[in-house]
């Protein structure tokens, strides 16, 4: 089956084409600056070059209309579109196929994730509005996190709140989890219902999650994307204390708060403003900057933290996966986070370890738990469910 994958960002949507049967992507692109003026469309089909045209995008709808328009103009045939929801919220632990009902409840959890699931929901709108013979499914960064247990996904907080205005751990990278997850289990040539999974997707944000017999039971990321690992420019977890404190020493309100905590925080922070990126963080820690030295050190200690934890969690630990940005690209992290886990039975191969954006077994031989780099494709698991669920 042939599926239009679209990814709809607070300021962007991304696409491809893929061929459920070959995983062959037909056509792919980007609209960039969405919602706002100096709008760009990049896109290439069926094997030609790449092209980019200004094109402006007062709002979501209008990009996916250019898209579903260049598709057609370049004779690219779809048969169902498959959307990615960052937020399901208390509603969906599965994929779904879009109906009026589905849309209603994206809508109504968009509370948690204002700046993604009200574009997502706008761009379905016109999908169904304009194209209603083409089935529409959502799949849900959270869902892979929707049954995680009690333990691992309450907060200790008033229960009466929590209960009305569902306030819970979602998750995030949920897809890109399930994806790496099940390619670990076909890699290891074992029914992933016998395995224990630790999954670090490690990119600009950052999760990890643990991941026993297919099932997610526990991740980094809270009730929303700032949980966890310090990230690019994200804090991560913090003692709240420090909100007081801050807050009323320079008369800040929640909202400046946060554009602290998620801007202008995390490894940015921690470098003293070198950058949120770790390659840059990377040379200048080489070039005798401490401070970069130190954020990196600080995101792999916490990395390495909750691989520990997650095996203590789950009894035990079969494979670990590298994915995402990082993950899939910096060798020297890898090995960093790795080393000192050789106690429960993890020993790196550091020329097998020597690789970038494939997958790749990265353990020794004789390591007693699998450590994988498997490169993430959400584009792909998305395209599948699509064609799953469409076909019954
Ligand atoms: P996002 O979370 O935005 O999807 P990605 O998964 O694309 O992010 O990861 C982007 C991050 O990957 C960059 O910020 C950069 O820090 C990191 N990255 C990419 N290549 C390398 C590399 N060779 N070494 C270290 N980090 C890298």
């Amino acid at each position: 089956m042939n599926v239009l994958v679209v990814n709809a960002g607070s300021s962007t949507l991304k696409y491809q084409v893929i061929d459920t049967k070959s995983h062959k992507v037909s056509a792919k692109g980007s609209c960039e600056r969405v919602c706002f003026t100096g709008g760009t469309f990049t896109h290439a089909a069926n094997g030609s070059k790449k092209v980019t045209e200004n094109i402006e995008f007062p709002d979501h709808k209008v990009a996916i209309e250019v898209v579903l328009k260049d598709l057609e103009a370049n004779g690219v045939k779809i048969e169902g579109i498959g959307h990615r929801i960052v937020q399901g919220g208390w509603y969906f632990g599965d994929s779904s196929l879009v109906d009026e009902d589905v849309l209603a409840k994206i809508r109504e959890v968009a509370p948690l994730a204002p700046l993604h699931n009200n574009p997502e929901a706008n761009v379905i709108e016109y999908c169904l509005e304009q194209y209603p013979d083409l089935p529409n499914v959502t799949v849900y960064d959270t869902a892979f996190h929707f049954n995680m247990p009690e333990v691992a996904k309450t907060y200790a907080l008033p229960k009466d709140v929590c209960d009305k205005l569902h306030i819970r751990k979602y998750g995030a990278h949920g897809t890109s989890h399930r994806y790496v997850s099940g390619r670990c289990a076909e890699l290891m040539g074992k029914p992933i219902e016998e395995l224990k999974i630790v999954s670090c997707h490690m990119g600009n944000g950052s999760s990890i999650a643990a991941i026993d017999g297919g099932k997610c039971v526990d991740t980094s990321m809270g009730f929303t994307p700032l949980a966890g690992l310090p990230m690019g420019t994200r804090s991560g977890d913090l003692d709240a204390g420090i909100l007081q404190y801050l807050m009323n020493k320079y008369q800040l309100n929640i909202d400046d708060m946060l554009n602290i905590l998620n801007k202008k925080s995390g490894v940015l922070a921690l470098s003293d403003g070198v950058s949120s990126d770790f390659r840059d963080l990377e040379n200048a820690h080489k070039e005798g900057n401490e401070r970069a030295g130190l954020a990196v050190d600080m995101f792999n200690y916490g990395v390495k933290k909750l691989i520990g934890a997650y095996a203590a969690a789950m009894g035990g630990v079969d494979a670990i996966i590298f994915t995402a940005g990082v993950g899939e690209n910096s060798a020297s992290q890898r090995l960093d986070i790795a080393s000192g886990l050789e106690f429960m039975g993890v020993k790196m191969d550091a020329e097998a370890n020597n690789v970038r954006g494939k997958e790749a077994v990265i353990s020794a031989a004789d390591s007693k738990v699998k450590v994988l780099l498997i490169p993430t494709n959400e584009e792909l698991m998305i395209a599948m469910d699509t064609a799953a669920i469409v076909k019954g």
